[in-house]
């Protein structure tokens, strides 16, 4: 029997609904830490690395302070600096841009693909220059880029491919993990990520022995034994506490994993079901990726897109835009001499889309609430023409 149920509102995101299905598993690994009173790195550290390793299959993994860090101790292991090139996507969160930065070195951005929203591995060989030392690939709202060509062209050029998987742990690519398509990866443990800490962490994995020895080092202050500083390096250990949590959330990461893929199928469902699955663009999972859904995004072509969001906001349904300002036209990058114009699809990107509640305990009633309070809104105010001309 049908219940008509309306949810008071559904929030973009709901950490506290994951805490209370794993508090009785955290409470005491939170407590042995504490009594042990051995906060930094240490055995909880260097069994979450060995676990992380694992999980993506790769050979090294270690952990760092943030997801940020996680993408520049790979880049200051190749010695990138003043002179170097390193090509990325302007349409990601600033971290990926920013280290670049930090090294010294110049972010060369690159068009994305308009469905994927992940860099265009086509457009890739126009932007390489001799000064060009890196790639690095972003896996935007949990599905990998395109990494057999992008893997090819580096390898042509004699570049490091570094992931940005800060979004896509657990994300596949023709049945390899995010963690083992490139050079390096970096994880974030930010806590809205899928696997996310209670605090800020990082992880770099990687096949290279001698990559992975030296990102150690650098993680602490370049210092190999105590008190021998090789180079100047940061701090950027990770902490006990968060390694113990982690460890816990890691056993479920593959059953909330499941679930995201769950919500975003009926998602889908709900969308066909209202008739808006061609005025709004979906998600799309390429053939021989899995997705892991860190964000399902979805995009309204033309202008109404922040009145969209206005209106979800009225009905307390939390959205969120994944980004409004692609990186070429940040204040902060105004020196390289980008404009507005010279990446089209980011640009259309970061006007025409919005993220949509998502987390494993997202229910079918809170779904059926946002699409519905979308459509409405798509037929009230923003299309009602087109609706007719179909009824008709
Ligand atoms: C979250 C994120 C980062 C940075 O991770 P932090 O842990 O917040 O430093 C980098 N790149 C992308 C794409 C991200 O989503």
């Amino acid at each position: 029997m049908a219940v008509a149920y309306e949810p008071m509102g559904v929030p973009a995101l709901n950490l506290r609904a994951q805490y209370r299905t794993i508090r009785d598993e955290i409470e005491p690994v939170v407590r042995e830490v504490l009594e042990s009173q051995g906060f930094v790195m240490g055995p909880e550290v260097g069994s979450l690395e060995a676990e992380i390793a694992e999980y993506c299959g790769a050979s090294h993994a270690i952990g760092c302070a943030s997801g940020t860090d996680a993408l520049l101790l790979p880049l200051m292991a190749i010695d990138l600096g003043a002179g170097d090139e390193v090509i990325t996507s302007p349409y990601t969160f600033f971290a990926t841009g920013g280290s670049i930065w930090r090294t010294g070195a110049k972010p060369v951005f690159v068009d994305i693909e308009p469905d994927t929203y992940n860099i265009d591995p086509a457009k890739i060989e126009a932007a390489i220059t001799p000064a060009t030392r890196a790639i690095i690939p972003v896996h935007l709202y949990g599905q990998t880029a395109d990494m057999a060509p992008i893997r090819e062209i580096a390898e042509r050029h004699g570049l490091m491919v570094l992931e940005d998987a800060a979004q896509a742990i657990g994300a596949a690519y023709q049945g390899a993990r995010a963690g083992t398509l490139g050079t390096a990866s970096a994880f974030s443990f930010y806590p809205s990520k899928n696997l996310g800490g209670f605090g800020d962490g990082g992880m770099v994995t990687t096949d290279d022995p001698v990559l992975a020895r030296r990102i150690a080092r650098i993680r602490v202050h370049g210092m190999e034994p105590k008190y021998h500083h090789h180079e100047v390096g940061l701090n950027s250990r990770l902490d006990a506490l968060q390694a113990a949590v982690l460890r816990v959330k890691l056993r479920h990461l593959d059953d909330w994993t499941a679930a995201r893929r769950d919500v975003a199928d009926r998602y889908r469902d709900l969308f066909a079901s209202h008739g808006l699955d061609e005025m709004v663009q979906l998600p799309i999972e390429r053939p021989g990726n899995f997705h892991v859904y860190n964000q399902f995004v979805v995009r309204v072509p033309g202008t109404i897109r922040d009145e969209l969001r206005q209106h979800m906001m009225d009905r307390k349904i939390g959205t969120e835009i994944y980004y409004p300002i692609p990186l070429h036209l940040q204040p902060c990058f105004a020196s390289l001499g980008y404009k507005y114009g010279d990446f089209p699809q980011s640009e259309s990107a970061a006007r025409e889309t919005v993220a949509l509640p998502i987390y494993p305990e997202l229910s079918e009633a809170e779904q059926r609430f946002v699409v519905g309070s979308m459509n409405q809104f798509l037929h009230d105010r923003a299309y009602p023409s087109l609706f007719t001309d179909r009824a008709a």
